[in-house]
């Protein structure tokens, strides 16, 4: 079943564990709560990405407290399907990513529900909307999108202090529903205690907040720009270790995932390469491969040729070899 189910916070079953609440659900869920001020609505979806749990267990945990939101909230939990599957799955088997769904086309299940989903939140008509997601590796939380103007910042401060402004068109909800005010968050690795409490601290204070946008608000946000994709070139063996491993051709150095969005110095280390040529390209918005002016291979040491700010930084295999290792921002 994958048709968006709407329901009244009545008629949604709050059992304790977030799990058994997921198996109630059974399928992709709306949920209205009503707020003391009627006439205005905020929306946050969850779970778009089935193995990113923190939103929906924030979500949970909010239900749960019984608390009544300063206006009306419209709460998305998505891919319920991708989040029964076990292990938990961005996506259930043979489905697509639905976070890859809002630009069209409409004619698969999935394009369906991302239909749906749309029709939805339209039809909330919200002042803010609010996307939770997950990520790989060390990363604090963090906003990112297509809007950096200060109210999107403005709702970006209740989860996080930084922002990746990207144009990247990926067919990703905040690039079909660009009106109200919005912000995806990226609020720390999944099951990570300290990513499902920035995801509930954060939701509380945005269902809470009276008004949003008070006259001379001033969002205290970092704005990052022009992300640009370190992808593997080719399909070298990458292994993710503290030195070099033997029978790889390329080793991404495994410690550098505490270092996203921190700023690395010329010269520092980011690997080992056998081969001849640098092992990544650095992929721009434009599609212009900018590898060879922040990356220098010496000796099979692969290092930093200029200063910049990686964010992102994955050190699973599959998934550097999938999507990419990580992104470089100008601050
Ligand atoms: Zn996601």
């Amino acid at each position: 079943m994958s048709e968006l189910r709407k329901l009244s916070r009545e008629g949604v079953s709050l059992p304790e564990d977030p799990d058994d609440f997921l198996r109630d659900l059974g399928g992709p869920t709306a949920i209205l709560v009503p707020g003391r001020d009627r006439s205005r609505s905020r929306a946050v979806t969850t779970l778009l990405h089935g193995n990113e749990p923190s939103g929906f267990r924030a979500v949970h945990a909010w239900l749960r407290s019984g608390a009544v939101p300063a206006v009306d909230a419209l709460l998305v939990i998505a891919n319920v399907e991708g989040a029964l599957t076990v292990p938990p799955q961005r996506c259930a088997p043979g489905r697509r990513d639905l976070n890859r769904c809002f630009l069209g086309p409409w004619d698969d299940a999935d394009g369906a529900l991302a239909r749906d989903l749309l029709d939805t939140l339209e039809a909330a008509r919200p002042e803010a909307l609010v996307d939770l997601h997950n990520n790989s590796g060390h990363n604090p939380a963090y906003g990112v999108g297509v809007d950096a103007s200060p109210e999107a910042l403005q709702v970006v401060s209740f989860f996080a202090d930084r922002f990746v402004l990207s144009h990247l068109a990926l067919g990703a909800l905040m690039e079909a529903l660009p009106h109200p005010p919005s912000a995806t968050i990226e609020v720390g690795r999944a099951g990570d205690p300290a990513a499902d409490a920035v995801a509930l601290s954060g939701l509380e204070r945005l269902l809470d907040c009276e008004r949003l946008f008070e006259p001379g608000f001033e969002p205290l946000v970092q704005v990052l720009q022009m992300p640009m994709r370190a992808e593997l070139r080719g399909a070298p063996r990458l292994a993710v270790a503290d030195t070099a491993r033997a029978g790889f051709d390329f080793t991404l150095r495994a410690d550098l995932d505490h270092h996203n969005f921190e700023r690395v110095e010329p010269g520092a280390l980011l690997g080992w390469c056998t081969e001849a040529s640098l092992p990544l390209r650095l992929v721009a918005e434009d599609g212009a491969d900018h590898a060879a002016d922040y990356f220098a291979l010496q000796a099979g040491e692969l290092r930093a040729a200029r200063s910049f700010v990686p964010i992102m930084i994955t050190t699973d295999p599959a998934a550097a070899a999938q999507d990419c290792l990580f992104y470089v921002v100008e601050e």
